[in-house]
């Protein structure tokens, strides 16, 4: 067995669960310890700089220079008593990665004395060689330098960085040095930032002791688990992040090789490791074996306030890929990593919160505050309705494209689930005629208002097919991508919903002004919304080939492209909407668009790459050594006699060749799309290239790889199969 796969398996086969010593304290104890938040602030900062620092992250407001410097010195002797050496500002650049560049807090002089290296300043500001990040443009028309600046409503943290020693992480922005974003999370920033403001002069006609609302966000990070032997013996796993080629194994086997039901012992004890690194990091995460593919698993963490969820989703992804470098596994983020197998996602469950500590998305069983509930139940809806096109654009990547409207995955069609009891409600309401007020009546009984939350309590219907469906007490929006930064998507939501709100509030005072009673007022107005969005409500099977009919009778957008999605952030309408809430600037996003675009066209230039030079390199040259031993039997059996006998194989020969032709073809003509596709100069135009002309040989080329892996002996074949990737023990 020479065959390097064969030596990847028998390395892969004899690995055992890795020891992992269980935490002795109890979660309370360590739970946070890596993190310098608020209660070590309370007892580092002086009282002074304890309230300016918590006031300032209420209300987004600035820190100045001293209290910066006093924070600094708090920062650098919590950090190096628990062992840190450096520090870095901890960023999100649009690659898709987090970045970070590490400075020593000590520096020695000539004369061999240790000086102190971290102030206020240091703290504060930074200024990373911003060339090596995608800045979409930006970087031609404005200043080179940018800059990375401390976001003090997310609390630093200790990382360790695997040689012992630990690095104080400064979650931060990164912006270019005219201010443009160059990040995630700035513009997230600004659009929670909308929210908060927009939803809060809207709870005032409700209750005015509301005066901050926070948005919430709890992230399912679906992922797979290979080994990390099996894992580099496939070229297209570590190039592109998923299987080019491979057949899927039937169900039945599938099955047969999977432990369903309990977590294999190495996977186990990986995620007890980075359960137990995530606790101390202040990440309250619980993981858990998902029964849906095999070899894929589900984190969850308990939601969180938006922006600290998504710096915590993003850390979560690094320590993940570091802990299973750990066991020799390897974590696979990818959306669509197997062909023919449920891919990953990763669902964004979503809701306001206020001062007072409501959930603006749950019922109430009082019928003043159901109104409230239905007003931002209704406004998030219209909201969704409104910006369909651009909340599919903010999902829109190489790797999501295989998996929205793949098997078991939502479709691109953007749809809103309620449930049949809330529908039931809201189409009572709208069909509610006139309702007339008089003195002594109660008003939200005469609107039906006092039945919601008794109809709440029965809703128990669940929709899982649905792309954004309502859970409750929250939406969950089920189509971001499991690789995805959920910033994007997080930005888009809060900046439609702020918008929509804003537009409510315009449409209300206007009836206001008129004399018209509130409470009949609100109602109303939800009334014309829902009539008007209706059409985007959907109980039924999201994957269901009716409901792809039935939408585009609806004249519901079902846009499959990556590059024709993406297109929709640059139309008159998105930009007006981002610049209206203040979000992102048109420059800002055409940058943005021409980042997304590349970055699409770099993931499918690498993946037709590394598929032509497997299919003849690997496959092809396979083939052809298995037809050989195939001829030479042949030729055995019609020397002894045995004609009849041979016929059988040369039809697999005939088969075989038959097959290789059609590889040489397809990739033969791929390269020439790509080359096609490269010579284009618009980048819109190239990506839509690679999107058509370049991916549809992919389809061809692999059908045909997949039935010789099939046809070609087992001992020969290169590549390790799927039921061998998926199985880890
Ligand atoms: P399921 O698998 O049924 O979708 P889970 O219980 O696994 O549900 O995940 C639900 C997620 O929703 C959790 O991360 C939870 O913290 C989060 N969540 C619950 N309430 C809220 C809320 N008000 N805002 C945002 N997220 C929430
Ligand atoms: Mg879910």
């Amino acid at each position: 067995m020479s065959n390097f796969r064969f030596k990847a398996l028998e390395i892969a086969q004899s690995r055992q669960a890795m020891a992992v010593a269980a935490p002795t304290e109890r979660v309370a104890d360590f739970f946070g310890s890596y993190t310098f938040n608020n209660e070590v602030m309370r007892t580092l900062l002086s009282p002074e700089a304890y309230i300016k620092v918590t006031e300032a992250i209420q209300t987004n407001g600035q820190i100045d220079r001293n209290i910066a410097d006093e924070v600094a010195g708090a920062m650098k002797s919590w950090a190096t008593s628990k062992g840190a050496t450096h520090y870095t500002h901890w960023f999100q650049p649009l690659t898709g990665e987090t970045a970070e560049k590490h400075d020593a807090f000590f520096d020695i002089t000539i004369d061999g004395k240790a000086i102190e290296k971290f102030k206020g300043s240091a703290l504060v500001q930074q200024e990373p060689d911003a060339s090596s990040f995608p800045n979409g443009g930006l970087r031609n028309t404005f200043e080179a330098r940018g800059y990375t600046g401390w976001d003090p409503s997310s609390p630093a943290f200790l990382m360790d960085n695997g040689a012992g020693g630990k690095t104080l992480c400064i979650p931060s922005v990164f912006i270019s040095y005219t201010g443009e974003a160059l990040d995630y999370k700035t513009p997230l920033l600004k659009a929670l930032n909308a929210l908060d403001k927009a939803a809060t002069a809207v709870c005032q006609y409700f209750d005015r002791n509301i005066t901050k609302v926070t948005p919430t966000l709890g992230p399912e990070q679906e992922y797979f688990v290979v080994d990390r032997a099996l894992f580099y013996a496939r070229p297209d796993l570590v190039l592109a992040g998923r299987t080019v080629f491979g057949h899927a194994p039937a169900r039945g086997q599938q099955l047969e090789d999977h432990y369903f039901g309990s977590i294999p012992p190495r996977i186990n004890a990986f995620m007890v490791d980075f359960e137990f690194e995530s606790m101390k990091l202040g990440m309250p995460v619980r993981t858990r074996h998902n029964e849906v593919a095999p070899g894929q698993f589900e984190v969850a963490p308990t939601f969180e306030e938006v922006n600290l969820a998504i710096d915590h989703n993003a850390l979560l992804m690094d320590l993940m890929e570091k802990i299973a470098e750990k066991h020799n596994l390897k974590v696979l983020f990818h959306e669509k990593p197997f062909a023919g197998i449920n891919g990953s996602g990763k669902h964004n469950n979503w809701s306001m919160g206020t001062n007072t500590g409501v959930n603006l998305l749950a019922p109430s069983t009082k019928p003043k505050e159901s109104l409230r509930f239905l007003t931002f139940l209704v406004n998030v809806v219209k909201a969704v309705h409104d910006n369909a096109d651009l909340l599919r654009a903010s999902i829109a990547s190489a790797g999501n494209e295989y998996r929205l409207g793949a098997n078991e995955a939502p479709p691109a069609i953007v749809s809103v689930f309620l449930g049949e009891s809330l529908t039931q409600a809201l189409n009572d309401l709208e069909t509610k005629s006139e309702v007339t007020v008089n003195k002594g009546d109660n008003v939200y009984y005469k609107l039906g208002l006092n039945r919601i939350p008794s109809l709440m309590r029965d809703n128990t219907d669940r929709n899982r097919t649905s792309p954004f469906a309502f859970t409750g007490n929250k939406f969950e929006f089920r189509a971001v991508g499991s690789s995805a930064n959920s910033a994007s998507t997080m930005t888009v939501l809060n900046a439609i919903v702020a918008d929509q709100l804003n537009k409510f509030k315009t449409d209300l005072d206007e009836r206001l002004a008129k004399g018209e009673k509130k409470e009949l007022a609100i109602v109303d107005i939800l009334k014309a919304y829902y009539s008007n969005t209706k059409r985007i409500l959907f109980e039924g099977n999201g994957y269901s080939d009716e409901w792809v009919e039935e939408a585009a009778r609806r004249g519901l957008s079902n846009i499959k492209s990556s590059p024709e999605a993406l297109g929709v952030y640059v139309q008159p309408e998105s930009l007006a909407l981002f610049e209206r809430t203040g979000v992102l600037s048109h420059a800002e996003v055409e940058s943005r668009y021409e980042i997304e675009l590349e970055k699409y066209i770099k993931n499918v230039q690498i993946e037709s790459r590394v598929m032509g030079d497997l299919a003849m390199n690997h496959v092809v040259s396979t083939a052809l050594k298995y037809q050989n031993k195939l001829a030479e039997t042949a030729r055995n059996l019609v020397e002894l006699g045995m004609v009849a006998e041979a016929e059988p194989i040369k039809d697999i020969l005939r088969e075989i060749s038959t097959r290789v032709l059609v590889i040489k073809k397809g990739v033969e003509a791929m390269i020439e799309s790509r080359k096609k596709a490269n010579n284009t100069t618009d980048t819109a135009e190239r990506a839509k290239l690679y999107a058509t002309e370049v991916k549809d040989h992919f389809e061809i080329i692999r059908y045909e790889v997949d039935k010789l892996e099939e046809i070609v002996d087992d001992e020969d074949w290169p590549l390790i199969k799927y039921r061998e990737l998926l199985f880890v023990k």
